[in-house]
């Protein structure tokens, strides 16, 4: 019977098919730049990884075809069905927990790596009791230093990002609570824990022979690793999460690569290279758009009551209108920015909003959309949620081209936003989001805010704009409230 499993590692075609599958991964990515093409490239990199699973399953010597099959089948019939069936809302907390299976694989391979090695080891330590009782020459039974270093790091790594993903994902989905978690002395015992896991690295990679110790220790500083992901995260308030999640992501994508190493595998190194340094720019980027370093993400406890102190309750006077006012207002201007922000994620108002400026134009009123690149809860939600109700793509303005244009709008209508609205950003130096680029609503000659309440948004501070003269809140759920000023438009 022909062999399932046939190609050399080494041939050249296993080479050719690698180079095809991660030259698909960096062109989806490429369409991944853009929102009318980011679906096409995420189609382009699956048939990437495809061709990469494939190949590799061709391999000479891959182990438990029973075993692989039903992985692949478990894991897709759970991919299809959890994705088919999550809402946009809490899409940052499934690709959290994707996420951290991919660390946990990577830490798992690892280990298994490791054990192989051991394995081998025992083996030539019996050769070796053979050799010395016919007087034969030394074995060497020493794990090499280029298998066992990439091997620890990426044990570490992936060790980490799994169980930081899944107190990321645990916290989104309000199973802990999100609020910063601290423990007194956090900061030096996960000092304590790094420096462990580093003087057991470099116990093992010196005295690399097969000791009894080795891979007890190899263990404990798997743990330690677990220990460590928990307690960076832990203390990080939930609605960073998008964050956290998109630095553990490049953390999976380095221990992937150095599982690549370890394993010599081609794909491995160039698609865990691929995810280290775009989740690396991506968390960069996120960063720069809420104006706060990475430390400061990760270090400060925002959302704690210290650092949310200014989200005030205090009774101020504002002006509310009803939706048939405001519907009044609309259909008299001649520009509308729609401002949208993370309550029309969570009322699922895309669709109504759509409608809402379909009937604007009817009455020759020009529409367009003011995307902040942190609006929502993760990076494109606001794109993604427009896309959905098929809003041309050509309305949607980034931030920085929006806000020269906002002087001579006539209405600026805010919808769920809030913080990405905050003139607090620009004038108020001990603000927390003080120096955040945000759409500068207050420059527009009327604003309509639609949300449920006064509440502040997720930097939980109050927003002057909700106070300016030249503002009026609509109250309601934000669907509702933009399905009945639809309604009373087409009555206009
Ligand atoms: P905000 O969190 O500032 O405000 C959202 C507002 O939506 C709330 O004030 C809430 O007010 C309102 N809201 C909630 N539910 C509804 C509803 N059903 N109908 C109407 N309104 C509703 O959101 P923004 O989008 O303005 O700002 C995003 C914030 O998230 C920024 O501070 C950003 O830094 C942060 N962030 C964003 C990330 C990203 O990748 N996009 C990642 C991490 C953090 P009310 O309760 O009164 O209705």
């Amino acid at each position: 019977m022909m062999p399932l499993a046939a190609l050399a590692p080494d041939s050249g075609l296993v080479g050719l098919l690698y180079i095809v599958a991660f030259s698909l991964f960096i062109i989806g990515i490429r369409f991944g730049t853009h929102p009318t093409t980011a679906r096409r490239g995420n189609g382009i990199a699956a048939v990437g990884m495809a061709v990469a699973v494939i190949t590799t399953l061709l391999l000479q010597g891959i182990g438990n075809w029973g075993l692989i099959f039903a992985g692949i089948l478990i894991g897709s019939v759970i991919g299809v069905v959890a994705s088919k069936r999550v809402q946009m809302t809490a899409m940052p907390q499934m690709v959290a927990l994707y996420n951290g299976l991919g660390g946990g694989a990577i830490a798992l391979i690892a280990w298994s790596e490791y054990r192989h090695w051991v394995h081998q080891g025992g083996e030539l330590d019996k050769l070796q009791q053979v050799s010395d009782f016919i007087g034969g020459p030394q074995i060497s039974a020493a794990v090499p230093l280029e298998v066992m270093i990439p091997s620890l790091f990426a044990m570490v790594v992936g060790s980490v990002s799994f169980w930081g993903s899944n107190v990321a994902f645990g916290k989104l989905q309000e199973l802990i609570p999100s609020q910063p978690m601290k423990v007194p002395g956090q900061q030096v015992i996960n000092a304590l824990l790094l420096i462990g896991i580093v003087v057991g690295g470099v116990i093992l990679s010196i005295n690399n022979e097969y000791l009894d110790l080795s891979q007890p220790l190899f263990i404990a500083m798997l743990v330690a690793a677990a220990f460590l992901g928990t307690m960076v995260v832990l203390p990080i308030g939930g609605a960073d999460m998008p964050v956290v999640i998109s630095l553990l992501n490049a953390f999976t994508g380095l221990s992937a690569a150095a599982a690549g190493i370890a394993l010599d595998n081609t794909a491995l190194i160039v698609g865990g290279t691929l995810v280290g340094s775009s989740g690396t720019i991506l968390t960069l980027e996120m960063a720069t758009a809420m104006n706060r370093s990475v430390a400061n993400i990760l270090f400060a406890g925002f959302g704690s009551p210290a650092t949310a102190g200014a989200g005030s309750q205090e009774e101020r006077p504002h002006r509310s209108m009803t939706a048939q006012d405001a519907a009044i207002q609309l259909a008299y201007a001649d520009s509308v920015v729609v401002v949208p922000g993370y309550g029309l994620a969570v009322a699922q108002a895309q669709h109504a909003v759509r409608e809402m400026a379909d009937e604007l134009e009817k009455k020759g009123v020009s529409v367009s959309y003011a995307i902040h690149p942190v609006a929502g809860r993760m990076p494109g939600h606001m794109n993604v949620l427009l896309a959905e109700a098929d809003v041309p793509y050509e309305q949607l303005k980034e931030m920085d081209e929006i806000n020269p244009e906002l002087p001579q709008t006539d209405v600026c209508v805010v919808i769920g936003a809030n913080d990405v609205t905050n003139p607090a950003a620009k004038t108020d130096e001990s603000s927390p989001i003080f120096g955040m680029p945000i759409i500068e609503v207050d420059e527009a000659q009327q604003v309509l805010v639609l949300k449920r309440s006064m509440s502040p948004g997720f930097a939980g501070i109050d927003n002057d704009l909700f106070y300016h003269p030249k503002t009026a809140m609509v109250f309601g759920d934000a669907k509702q409230t933009v399905s009945d000023i639809v309604s009373e438009l087409g009555e206009l």
